[in-house]
């Protein structure tokens, strides 16, 4: 069967934000350009080495009916949480935080000479497994493989699997796949992702020209999101400067979202019921029965 290059569907430009006690970031989606890219729900990209950016931090917060994806590129984040983990994400390191029927938690940027850098993604979790057990992968450094494959791009596989190397996080529902990916000068760069799976680019150093190598390229240059149309696989070259981006995909919901700050249900009822479990004391997950 003939396979199709993925257009690219649209850029989106980062919205700068204070959130938590004030930590500045720039957000892409879950803004209103991009309210929602099924299944994700929020992309984050904290940079910035000036400590009034972010030493206010994220104290604790309640989440419910979503996974946090944290990857540390630069610094480091302590963090704690009601289920009992607590520890640290440094750099090259990557919490996948699934916090479904309820959890509260703490994530603090520390302050050091090399300030802090990295992601925080949204992953919308199907209405079955909302109200699950949450659950915690904390993954170091070094548990993360870098492939270099044809062309020259080195890849970081963090979800999913490439040319039969597999991402250390696994048993996620949305079947996602989270790559970090370089490319040096004058190379390129393509790859398959599943038809029905929504997709997207994160463009973070560099730049390169993304899109069909026979109809239409378009050179994207750090920082923007690239949101990727239909086919089977897409493709990026770079010319004289080398570029990086995260490259994500995963199967779509398409379930009604209801959304209020940290809490993603499907109905207005489910968001009214986290609030009234906070009032109560009763938000984090036990035990049903
Ligand atoms: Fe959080």
């Amino acid at each position: 069967m003939a396979t199709s290059p993925r257009p690219i569907q649209k850029i989106i430009e980062p919205q700068e934000v204070l959130e938590g006690a004030g930590v500045r970031l720039r957000r892409t989606i879950g803004t209103r350009n991009l309210n929602v890219l099924d299944p994700f729900l929020l992309l984050d990209h904290f940079a910035s080495t000036d400590p009034e950016d972010y030493q206010a931090g994220f104290p604790m917060h309640p989440h419910r009916g979503i996974e946090t994806v944290t990857y540390v590129l630069e610094g480091l984040i302590r963090h704690r949480d009601s289920v009992g983990n607590s520890g640290s994400i440094g750099l090259g390191e990557v919490q996948w935080m699934t916090a479904a029927g309820g959890i509260m938690h703490e994530e603090m940027p520390q302050v050091r000479p090399e300030g802090i850098r990295g992601f925080q993604l949204w992953v919308n979790l199907p209405a079955a497994l909302k109200m699950t057990r949450p659950r915690y992968q904390g993954i170091a450094a070094d548990e993360i493989p870098e492939i270099e494959i044809a062309g020259g791009a080195r890849v970081k596989i963090i979800a999913g699997a490439l040319e039969g190397t597999k991402g250390p996080v696994a048993g996620i529902a949305a079947d996602p796949a989270y790559l970090d990916v370089f490319i040096p000068p004058h190379s390129a760069f393509k790859h398959s992702i599943p038809r029905d799976h929504t997709a997207f680019t994160y463009v973070f150093e560099g730049e390169a020209s993304f899109g069909d190598s026979t109809l239409s390229r378009e050179m994207v240059s750090q920082t923007k999101l690239v949101v990727w149309g239909e086919g089977d696989y897409i493709e990026a070259a770079t010319g004289d400067t080398p570029v990086r981006f995260l490259l994500v995909s995963a199967q779509p919901l398409r379930q009604p979202v209801a959304r209020y700050g940290p809490f993603v249900m499907n109905t207005r009822e489910e968001i009214e019921q986290a609030l009234a479990d906070l009032r109560n004391g009763t938000f984090i997950w036990s035990e049903p029965g």
